[in-house]
């Protein structure tokens, strides 16, 4: 199998909340997503998805995945998408760095993988677990009663999860994890999500505020060093996500005590099979994680049920459906979130189908941004 062309497209993805709002007053109303089709000379096609968080939260943007994608694609023809290793390899010797740009091609070559073996991702990438993978709902910011109205709708529809955007002043986000708990019901899981936005005077606040409310705290500061210290000055449990952005970090932060449950984000890490390779020396340490991307549609959305059906079920502490977020569907045969009521409410299941299970809507996509073929 080797590849022939691949297209880059640009997907809108509105949201049907209007605007989704985190730390610092960063907000995105429109997300900007890629979509890439890696063709092949058998006739089979892979589809693979990188929508990041808006331009200032990771860096990442969306014009920029296209550039890296164009940039990276000659490099690709004529090469085995089914190696994965190889391929990755490939890709760093053409390109330094820059994970988002890698993580829709990788993505796309596992989908093809998965159909030249006839097999769903899930299968390759270590097994089916269980019914699904357990969901969190993302609460965007907003004043604390709003938000505790959110959460009380998504419980409805069956999310016991809920990650609250916070990281604004510190009196409010005080406030908005108690209206936020107050709530919920036992066994039901909240997060306090920073997201970088705290000084560590602020965060030290916080923590303290938020003593005896069972709260978990996530990425209180900008750096590591900030993260660890507030770690070390509470007994809240503590999720890290934007500084494991790699094996080395996440080492770190094991060797060091630094968290209980870590962020996976498939295009912080790279594509699927850098995550693949965080997720099991996850595995291997004990270390819970919540399997997600940084945001995406529906290919995204069925890469994380891929590797999140496929991950230890005490290990997973929760992942995202973004596809429930945003009112494009830019593929068929993506998971959906159950019904509430239904005995799976709450879970992503993946797909059986070979590869992601994904059929693009070619009429959401329309004309590809750039297309690179080899000369026939
Ligand atoms: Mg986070």
């Amino acid at each position: 199998m080797k590849i022939e062309r691949v297209r880059a497209f640009q997907v809108d993805l509105p949201l049907h909340e209007g605007s989704y709002n985190w730390s610092g007053g960063k907000s995105v109303e429109v997300f900007d997503s890629t979509v890439v089709a890696i063709d092949t000379d058998t006739g089979a096609s892979g589809y693979g998805e990188v929508c990041p968080l808006g331009p200032f939260y990771l860096p990442a943007y969306g014009a920029g995945a296209r550039a890296g994608i164009r940039e990276l694609a000659p490099h690709l023809l004529g090469e085995d998408p089914r190696q994965l290793e190889r391929l990755n390899r490939t890709m760093d010797a053409a390109l330094k760095g820059h994970p988002y740009v890698k993580s829709a091609l990788d993505m796309a070559c596992w989908d093809l993988l998965g159909k030249a073996c006839g097999q769903p991702a899930t299968t390759l990438l270590g097994g089916r677990f269980g019914a699904g993978a357990t969901l969190y709902r993302a609460i965007s910011q907003q004043d604390p009663d709003a938000m505790a109205e959110r959460v009380a709708e998504h419980r409805r529809a069956g999310y016991r999860r809920f990650q609250l955007k916070v990281g604004g002043d510190p009196g409010i986000d005080v406030e908005r994890i108690r209206a936020t708990r107050a709530v919920l019901e036992d066994g039901d899981v909240l997060v306090a999500d920073a997201n970088t936005g705290w000084l560590m005077h602020e965060a030290a606040r916080v923590v303290r505020a938020v003593r005896e409310v069972d709260v978990y705290v996530e990425q209180p500061c900008r750096t590591y060093e900030e993260c660890l210290q507030i770690r070390r000055r509470t007994d809240h449990p503590f999720v890290l996500d934007e500084s494991v952005d790699g094996l080395t970090p996440l080492l770190r932060g094991h060797a060091d005590g630094a968290m209980d449950v870590v962020n996976l984000k498939i295009s912080k890490l790279g594509g699927l099979t850098r995550a693949r390779q965080a997720r099991d020396l996850c595995v291997a340490l004990g270390i819970a994680m919540t399997i997600e991307d940084s945001w995406g549609g529906d290919i995204v959305t069925a890469a994380i049920a891929h590797l999140a059906h496929s991950t230890p079920p005490e290990l997973l502490f929760s992942c995202t459906d973004f596809n429930s977020y945003v009112t494009v569907s830019n593929a068929t045969g993506a998971p959906r979130r159950s019904q509430p009521g239904s005995a799976d409410a709450g879970l992503l299941t993946a797909s059986r189908q070979p590869g992601l299970g994904v059929e693009p809507r070619w009429e959401v996509l329309g004309e590809p941004v750039f297309e690179t073929a080899a000369a026939v």
